[in-house]
């Protein structure tokens, strides 16, 4: 028997690669061949690789067609799967066998140990489970994050007057819209993005080669896409890195003002209501770095890992957090209300009040904790055996420097300054690094400031500096390797750090170091650079120069590269994903994206060996550091700094008097 159906794709975000895997599961109940057809291509339902290449959006008609005896009921599953916004695929997690004194007990006794979640009880407790990205539980209403669709436009125009007509008022809309975002924006960097863009909303060049086209009749929608296209690739084409990132700012033009065509309004995290946990299948660093997160309750995502640049920030703005969350059944996009522990990375949509009571008094013991642990803001820990740890703070820009402060960090073991350089229009100069560099040091007189360089490149990209599309962007020109290609990025940065050195105890390290040239290079363009402040009679001074060890190259050249430097700090967020080869954000392989596999444990003891001969210190600053259990087995090889987010410091200084060094 051969059966076909048309159907409407209504599964939040179109077919990738989890509803695709979804519909390979379900098809695999029947004996029958099931096909989607979209469009005239045609994909199997038992590979979900077709389907991914069939490109269904949300919203998209497709047809099912089945051939074999429960051809019918393989159907009718399908298309409740897709019209159903993929819920309904499977039966809810059973729940149901627990009665309430039982759920309560163990809701009881899981508040009272925020360590304790297993994914079986989980599973009976009826929450999703996802990578735990920490900062404790919340509750709110939930925001779905989902951006608009954007149609195909009519190509040709029916009445040119009223498109010209139509066209003006989508750009004078986008224009105030964009300035009205711009007034409410809460970070500099992010309100100079949206008036730049405001700005060529209203760009006559901009008017008339839309206007243009509609008089050559094509419709006002089809008129503004090549218009934005033609433009951006125009500035693309330019050697100029000011006006190639003027390109993105048309791409964003382009979208929004065709989008306005349609009715709709993107969203951007500014749009979230204060309270409100969001929800979305991923948030970029660039989206998160521009937006005030503190607003938020909570933050859970489909995609993304522990790891991600977004998942750094959301720590840092101590907002409770799971991402890559399992949602087989589809429960998240239905949800109004949402229960979440980012210590146990549960997610539970609509709670009931025995889960809303358990994560109040999660809550409450959190509060109790922070409240005990407040004795260890002045201490300066030492292990068991005598040794002290420097306990630092990992900041992504000066704003966060009393947040530092007021848990008693022992000065900066990360600064990441690309957060500097990300979410504005133009790249900050020399003197306002200066300026923020200065900062940093004259807050923490009484310690280190370890300032790494920019780091861009792979999931950090920065809107004015262009980077030529990579194959594999985490295998490619990032960190340091990029800035020895770019001297005019890197010299301002280094002068920076010269000009500030002389105000407190400045380190500086190089990102993605592989070898010992790359220091080398590094360091001849820091001699120019002096050579250069001596001749503008300049003040500046040296600073301690050391590398992050976060390649499995500085790992096997550890002994060479602790010859040329004064420290290294162990970034085992990248040094993880290129040992275990497990992308860090990919929630798929987080079980192997950990600081605890025994090649990555082993890693490290091989490079404090190295350090330990060549009579260096070594730290520690990628996100595993703020782990208790951890960090027990890296100071027990030899790591006498942990640097990490603030909200994790006063855990960890409590936590070091049980550690033993040797
Ligand atoms: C790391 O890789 O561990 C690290 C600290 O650097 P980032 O997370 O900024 O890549
Ligand atoms: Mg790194």
């Amino acid at each position: 028997m051969e059966i076909r159906r048309a159907v409407r794709v209504s599964v939040p975000g179109g077919i990738h690669a989890r509803p695709a895997a979804e519909i390979v599961k379900l098809s695999k109940a029947y004996n029958s061949e099931l096909f989607l057809e979209h469009q005239g291509k045609s994909a199997t339902t038992r590979s979900s690789f077709k389907l991914i290449l069939l490109s269904l959006k949300e919203g998209a008609d497709v047809t099912i067609r089945a051939i074999g005896e429960d051809a019918d009921q393989a159907v009718e599953q399908i298309a409740g799967y897709l019209e159903a916004r993929g819920e309904g695929a499977h039966p809810e997690p059973p729940t149901h066998a627990y009665t309430d004194t039982e759920r309560s007990a163990d809701i009881q006794n899981r508040a009272a140990d925020p360590q304790r979640g297993d994914g079986a009880q989980d599973a009976l407790a009826g929450g999703l489970t996802g990578v735990a990205g920490g900062s404790g539980a919340a509750t709110g209403p939930a925001f779905h994050f989902r951006q608009p669709v954007l149609e195909a436009f009519p190509p040709l125009c029916t009445d040119m007057q009223g498109d010209i007509i139509a066209a003006r008022s989508a750009r004078h809309h986008v224009h105030e819209a964009l300035c009205r975002q711009a007034a409410s924006a809460s970070g500099q960097g992010t309100a100079e993005v949206l008036n730049a863009i405001a700005e060529l909303a209203e760009d006559v060049e901009w008017a008339a080669r839309i206007e243009a086209l509609i008089r050559e009749n094509k419709s006002a929608g089809a008129a503004v896409l090549q218009a934005g296209a033609e433009l951006a690739d125009e500035l693309r084409a330019l050697d100029d890195a000011y006006a190639r990132a003027r390109s993105e700012d048309i791409a964003s033009l382009t979208r929004l003002t065709a989008l306005q065509l349609q009715g709709k309004r993107p969203l951007s995290l500014s749009d979230v209501p204060a309270g409100s946990v969001l929800i979305a299948d991923e948030i970029s660093a660039a989206e998160a770095g521009g937006a005030d997160l503190t607003r938020l309750s909570g933050i859970v995502t489909r995609h993304g890992s522990a790891s991600s640049h977004a998942a750094i920030l959301a720590r840092a703005a101590a907002v409770p957090a799971v991402f890559g969350v399992q949602d087989p059944a589809g429960r998240l996009p239905q949800a109004t209300a949402i229960a979440l522990d980012g210590d146990s990375g549960l997610v539970f949509p609509d709670p009931d009040e025995l889960t809303r009571t358990a994560i109040q008094l999660r809550r409450q013991a959190a509060q109790a904790e922070a409240d005990a642990l407040k004795s260890w803001v002045a201490v300066a820990p030492r292990t068991a055996d005598g040794i002290s740890v420097t306990v630092a703070a990992n900041l992504g820009s000066a704003d966060e420097i009393a947040q530092a402060q007021a848990v008693g960090a022992m000065g900066v073991g990360l600064f990441r300054t690309e957060f500097l350089f990300m979410n504005r229009k133009d790249l900050p100069g020399e003197e306002e690094q200066v300026n923020i560099y200065k900062r940093l040091l004259l807050a923490f007189p009484d310690h280190p400031v370890i300032i790494r360089t920019l780091d861009i490149g792979a999931d950090k990209p920065v809107r004015s500096i262009s980077l030529a599309k990579e194959e594999n962007p985490f295998l490619g020109l990032r960190g340091i390797r990029l800035c020895l290609t770019r001297p005019e990025l890197f010299k301002p940065q280094l002068r920076a750090l010269l000009r500030a050195a002389p105000y407190g105890n400045l380190h500086v390290m190089l990102p993605m170091v592989a070898t010992t040239e790359e220091i080398e290079a590094a360091e001849r363009l820091i001699d120019e650079c002096q050579r250069e402040l001596v001749a503008e009679g300049k003040e500046f001074s040296d600073f301690i120069m050391g590398i992050m060890v976060e390649t499995p190259a500085a790992v096997f050249a550890a002994q060479a590269l602790a010859r040329k430097v004064r420290f290294f700090s162990i970034g085992t967020n990248d040094l993880t994903q290129y040992v275990m080869a497990a992308d860090r954000l990919n929630p798929a392989v987080a079980h192997l994206c950990r600081g605890d596999q025994p090649a990555v444990l082993e890693a490290i003891r091989h490079v404090c060996a190295a350090a330990r001969s060549a009579g260096i210190w070594v730290g520690l600053c990628g996100e595993a550091a703020s782990h208790v259990a951890l960090a027990r087995q890296f100071v027990a090889t030899g790591v006498t700094e942990l640097s990490m987010s603030p909200s994790s410091i006063l855990k960890m200084k409590s936590a070091i008097p049980s550690f033993t060094a040797s």
